[in-house]
């Protein structure tokens, strides 16, 4: 994925505006990269749709590039798809783990005890499944390494009674984890099992426990456990191998929920809580996403405070004068080094800067330096009306600024380039439309 979508993103350099095409090659990378991680396909589209929209009708913020903008939309309508992480409140209450068999309920339930223990609460966990050979020992064990309370019985083969027990038994706990049995597939006798174990400890979560490589099978699972007990969140599992978890997208679509927490390993630490950002990066296979908009979020309200007077759609209507340029200029600087932003870029980070002589950078840097001394040499009427710079004006910038008269026809003529390509643009709407085509 990362040349491509690196390709399709790189036509957008330099451009203040993004065309139907670019839209619909970036959204083909980004449909391919979901569809390869498990994502179900009317999800895809459904995300594909509202991005295209939305990087056609809406407009880039003051001083955005186009590439950041289609970014920041991007990652917002992903952020919107695998939706926040599931409040877990650091109180006393009980959680039921449910799932197929195999899928890490027991190791979910030891490495979630583990987790709430670090935070300072005292967990206990209570293990019903008297339907696998060894289960109890498995539990057991992993428990004394999480080093946290246990409570079951081998010898008892009523699930509903070890639950009511342990429950008793562990009293002094703040939080009570609850592990059931699976099965190979959705049985009536486990759906039954796990009404009545939810009945008798009535808790204040149900978590559906999903490998990564589940694909779209999560999607019967979570529809008959949300019947039957109601789903208030999801945990994938084994996302140390190489499936994505894409598929866990679909039970939590289906069962109106949440991820709680992620899965990565055997032992009782590899566990952490759900966290949008890196988990959209690893969908996409890309490098960090959320950082990159955070830093265009923040460059734009900087930007919007700083020049309160300056409004992006004063651009489209009249001039584009040197105070425009200037404006753009600020608000990329403001996103930081230009090889960081670029290290952030999906697809740009890892070495592809190595490759590029150091200079390469450190002459658009430098070049985006002077241009910035060369504008502050200049009056007021040259910044509003650059076309009116003449040769002797040129002499006395040069030498007001220190720099080459040659740097100040540089200036102009990257003015001159910007400019057309904006006029370009506006000879495509007419007045009204266009007016209405930025809205
Ligand atoms: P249960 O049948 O739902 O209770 O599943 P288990 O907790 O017994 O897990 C089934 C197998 O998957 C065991 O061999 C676990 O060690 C393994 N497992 C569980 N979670 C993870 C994980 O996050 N990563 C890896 N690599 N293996 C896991
Ligand atoms: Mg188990």
């Amino acid at each position: 994925l990362g040349s491509s979508l690196r390709g399709s993103l790189d036509k957008l350099s330099g451009k203040s505006r993004v065309s139907e095409d670019d839209i619909e090659e970036i959204v083909k990378e980004i449909q391919r990269s979901l569809l390869q991680a498990d994502v179900d396909v009317s999800l895809v589209m459904e995300l594909s749709d509202s991005i295209k929209t939305r990087a056609l009708e809406e407009e880039p913020p003051g001083g955005t590039t186009a590439r950041d903008h289609v970014l920041s939309i991007v990652y917002e309508e992903l952020v919107d798809l695998v939706g926040e992480s599931t409040d877990i409140p650091l109180e006393n209450q009980t959680i039921l783990l449910a799932g197929l068999q195999g899928s890490g309920k027991t190791t979910t339930a030891a490495k979630m005890a583990w987790w709430f223990s670090k935070k300072g609460l005292r967990p206990a966990v209570i293990q019903t499944d008297t339907f696998r050979p060894g289960a109890y020992d498995q539990a057991k064990e992993m428990c004394s390494r999480a080093e946290v309370d246990f409570y079951g019985n081998p010898d008892n083969d009523d699930p509903v009674d070890i639950a009511r027990k342990g429950l008793e038994e562990t009293a002094d706990a703040d939080i009570h984890i609850v592990d059931t049995a699976g099965r190979h597939a959705l049985e009536d006798d486990l759906i039954a099992e796990i009404e009545e174990i939810e009945a008798e400890v009535d808790p204040d979560r149900n978590l559906l426990v999903l490998d990564a490589a589940i694909g779209q099978g999560a999607k019967d699972q979570a529809k008959q456990f949300d019947k039957s007990i109601g789903i208030n969140g999801v945990v994938i599992t084994k996302l140390d191998g190489t499936a994505k978890g894409g598929g866990a997208l679909t039970a939590v679509n289906e069962t109106d929920s949440s991820i709680a927490f992620l899965g990565s390993g055997e032992t009782v630490q590899d566990v952490e809580r759900f966290e949008p950002n890196s988990f959209i990066s690893r969908l996409l296979g890309m490098g960090d996403l959320g950082q990159l908009t955070e830093r265009v979020q923040r460059a734009m309200e900087e930007t919007q405070e700083e020049e309160e007077d300056w409004d992006p759609e004063d651009m489209l209507k009249g001039q584009f004068t040197l105070k425009d340029m200037r404006h753009q200029m600020n608000a990329m600087n403001k996103m930081g080094p230009l090889d960081q932003v670029m290290d952030m870029i999906p697809g740009m980070g890892g070495g592809l800067m190595d490759e590029l002589p150091d200079d390469a950078m450190d002459v658009t840097k430098d070049r985006m330096r002077a241009f910035e001394v060369i504008m502050d040499s200049m009056t007021e009427s040259e910044l509003e009306n650059p076309r009116s710079i003449g040769a002797s004006q040129i002499r006395r910038i040069s030498r007001g600024s220190g720099k080459d008269e040659e740097r100040i026809r540089e200036l102009l003529q990257q003015h001159k380039m910007m400019s057309q390509t904006l006029k370009q643009f506006q000879g495509m709407g007419q007045g009204g439309d266009m007016e209405r085509m930025m809205k």
